[in-house]
């Protein structure tokens, strides 16, 4: 691990990443990370599908439920989430509540995306350490219908009145947020659909951000001119007097999108490689720190040199580390060195805690498996922060 530059905060200090790990659940993470970073699971969404497909879920669910799940998922409902909320709390870091079901089908389950929706924003509300909930608007409209919508084609009768109970839903959850005063982050998802979401999002950002920030959009620094349109974004904020509020990520659907765009022939909406998503990504922090009371800012990032970077902005900018809107964010499971070592240096950092029935959490479990498996054979970035931990301890 190279040392930071601040000597204050070490990412690299695995003793307080993992503090709330007795050995015996250190070595058992240990041994998960080390399965997901095998190079032959390089295509594991493809793996656990031919799984699936072979082996009927009851009899999967278990395994699931004891390796994957237990890593990346508060639990199965809200109640069972309590006791990672209380773990995060006890380390100074507060909890987002990510209902993890994606991408559904039928009325009647996009109502019960929204109900559970509803039913965690009392939750939170209940509950100081759960300051915001996260929501996929795919949960409240067929994907299809969307696409069409982006497309520019003529909506069908039916499709039009989806597009309407989608609206609806959508203001049903943002006039129970407002009054309970819980935020939302809204979830960026595949770029062929996100037009829609991001006008819904943009219109209704002025009517709830009047006084905090209640709605966030999410922007993905992987997709070519994200910082201007955020910019631009931001400046009807400022015109229009109200809180803008930007999730920041660099993008997790990078196959699909190369993969679709080849396929159809139209120009890759992607930037060619790491390097330029990273040096957006690095801009658009540069730029957002400048103005901590007129955005609210969540850094959702598991790279430590952005993570890096904000602070010592901060610090340039004189803004103390517990200011509410220049939040850091980590996905339960990962990066803890980020997090608690935030934490205890007395920044606003959450984790993300999905939850949900186990079925419906796979495509977000294999999204992790993906991100923790090694494309060169070389250790992942969490598998070398366990062996370093192991070796503290002496477990190695
Ligand atoms: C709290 C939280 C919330 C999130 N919410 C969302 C969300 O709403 N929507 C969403 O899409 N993702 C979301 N993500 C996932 C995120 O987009 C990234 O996939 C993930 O966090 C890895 O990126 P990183 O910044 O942590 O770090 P890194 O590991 O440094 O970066 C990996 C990322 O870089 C980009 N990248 C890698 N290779 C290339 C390449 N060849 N060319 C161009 N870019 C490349 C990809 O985006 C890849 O995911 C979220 C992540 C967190 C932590």
């Amino acid at each position: 691990m190279e040392e930071t530059e601040e000597p204050h905060l070490d990412f690299g200090n695995t003793e307080i990443a993992f503090s709330h790990k007795t050995d015996r659940e250190l070595k058992r993470t240990y041994l998960l990370f080390k399965f997901m970073n095998n190079p032959k699971l390089v295509s594991i969404g493809s793996f656990f599908g031919n799984i699936a497909a072979k082996i009927p879920f009851h009899l999967m669910d278990p395994i699931i439920r004891e390796t994957v799940f237990k890593q990346f998922c508060g639990g199965t409902s809200l109640f069972q989430c309590q006791k990672v909320i209380d773990l995060l709390y006890h380390k100074k870091t507060m909890t987002i509540l990510d209902y993890g079901v994606e991408a559904r089908n039928k009325d009647e389950d996009f109502q019960r995306t929204l109900d559970e929706n509803i039913r965690a924003l009392e939750f939170a509300y209940s509950n100081p350490n759960v300051p915001v909930i996260s929501t996929k608007l795919t949960g409240y409209v067929p994907i299809s219908v969307l696409e069409k919508k982006q497309a520019g084609e003529k909506l069908s009768t039916f499709e039009t009145i989806a597009m309407e109970r989608f609206e609806e839903r959508f203001v049903t959850l943002c006039e129970k947020a407002v009054e309970l005063g819980v935020s939302v982050f809204i979830d960026a998802e595949e770029s062929w659909i996100q037009d829609p979401i991001d006008e819904l999002v943009n219109k209704y950002m002025p009517v709830y951000n009047k006084e905090k920030p209640i709605l966030y959009n999410t922007y993905q620094m992987y997709r070519k001119g994200c910082l201007e349109y955020l910019q631009s974004n931001f400046e009807k904020a400022r015109a229009g007097n109200y809180i803008f509020g930007a999730k920041v990520v660099r993008g997790a659907y990078l196959e699909k999108e190369r993969n679709r765009a080849k396929e159809k022939g139209y120009e890759d909406p992607i930037l060619p490689n790491k390097d330029a998503t990273d040096e957006q990504y690095d801009q658009t922090i540069r730029f957002c720190v400048q103005f901590p009371e007129q955005m609210s800012l969540c850094n959702s990032s598991h790279n430590w040199k952005s993570n890096l970077l904000q602070t010592q902005l901060m610090k340039q900018h004189n803004i103390p580390n517990d200011h509410p809107n220049m939040n850091f964010c980590q996905l339960l499971g990962m990066s803890d060195n980020l997090t608690f070592n935030l934490a205890a240096q007395g920044y606003y950092v959450a984790k993300y805690v999905p939850y949900g029935p186990i079925k419906d959490v796979v495509p977000y479990l294999i999204r992790r498996a993906q991100e923790n498996t090694s494309i060169t054979g070389d250790m992942s970035r969490e598998l070398k922060l366990l062996d370093e931990e192991m070796k503290r301890r002496g477990l190695k």
